[in-house]
């Protein structure tokens, strides 16, 4: 039987339950209209707690004022219905009010230099709102390892950072990009695109898997590299937000010549939604 939790304190009550039992406890943070790439977090959280949360919270503090916050798509009853058939232990579900009783949060988490690149430069206040989130439900759940996706490798990577920082005793659990069958990594936005968008938006995997194969090659010229996936979305007429390199965990730009691991990320507006994906290089 799957639990499902509005308040705070039920949520807390439930786990020092399940802790008194010794039970590993895994959360599995989301903002809902759940999909396959959601629940192979979920899958991975299973494999390795005995205890999976996961939340659903449409986050306002991480939606800039121009963002999609209102038209977000919010199917509860069909997301619980999926979180039941898998099996998850719990499900957390707060309302605004209930994470902000004052309607704003006058603390907030900021990991610096990195929430400032990539998606955080068109996003300024995006990964605050993130991080300030995550710990807060870090700080309710008290979960023993928490799974985040890889197709939002910077908020995995601020994530990480943060839990280090401020010595949260979370294990930070990275699960690979689920995908459809055209290379589009599945998002919830994906919802926002026509069947012809979906098609174009398939070609960020291609321009992806193109600078790749020329990394596999052995060219390690940051620019080179990069010029190969824009070459591919100029192509198709599409204007990428941003295509960088950067170093894998410190999100630092990569050097000309690539060394260590590197991530080329890319953002691109495609009618109604942004969407973002990456490839590991190394
Ligand atoms: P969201 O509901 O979009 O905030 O995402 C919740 C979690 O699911 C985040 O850790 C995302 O990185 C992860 N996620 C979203 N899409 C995918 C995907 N296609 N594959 C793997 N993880 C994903």
């Amino acid at each position: 039987m799957t639990q499902v939790f509005r308040a705070i304190k039920d949520l807390r009550g439930w786990v020092l339950g399940r802790k008194s039992q010794h039970r590993r406890i895994a959360l599995v943070p989301t903002m809902g209209a759940l999909h396959r790439g959601h629940l192979a977090l979920v899958t991975e959280a299973q494999h390795q707690a005995d205890d999976v949360i996961v939340s659903i919270f449409v986050n306002p503090l991480q939606f800039g004022p121009q963002e999609d916050l209102a038209r977000y798509p919010r199917p509860f009853e069909s997301d619980l219905q999926l979180l039941q058939q898998v099996g998850v232990a719990a499900v957390f579900a707060p309302s605004a009010e209930e994470m902000y009783p004052s309607g704003v949060s006058r603390t907030r988490v900021t990991v610096e230099t990195m929430s400032d690149v990539l998606c955080g430069r068109t996003r300024p206040t995006h990964f605050e709102g993130v991080t300030t989130v995550v710990a807060k439900l870090f700080n309710i759940a008290e979960p023993d390892i928490a799974c985040f996706g890889q197709k939002d490798w910077q908020q995995l990577a601020i994530v990480r950072q943060m839990a280090i920082d401020l010595n949260f005793p979370v294990e930070i659990v990275a699960v690979p990009t689920v995908r459809e069958d055209t290379g589009l990594a599945l998002s919830s936005r994906n919802q926002y695109l026509s069947a012809e968008e979906k098609m174009q938006a398939a070609l960020l995997y291609q321009a992806l898997m193109a600078a790749r194969r020329l990394y596999d090659a052995g060219e390690r010229s940051a620019a080179k590299i990069r010029a190969a996936a824009e070459a591919l979305l100029h192509e198709a007429d599409l204007t990428p937000e941003y295509v960088e390199l950067v170093e894998r965990d410190t999100l630092k730009e990569s050097p000309d010549r690539l060394t260590g691991p590197s991530v080329l990320a890319l953002a691109v507006r495609i009618g109604r939604a942004r969407l973002i994906d990456n490839v590991m290089l190394g």
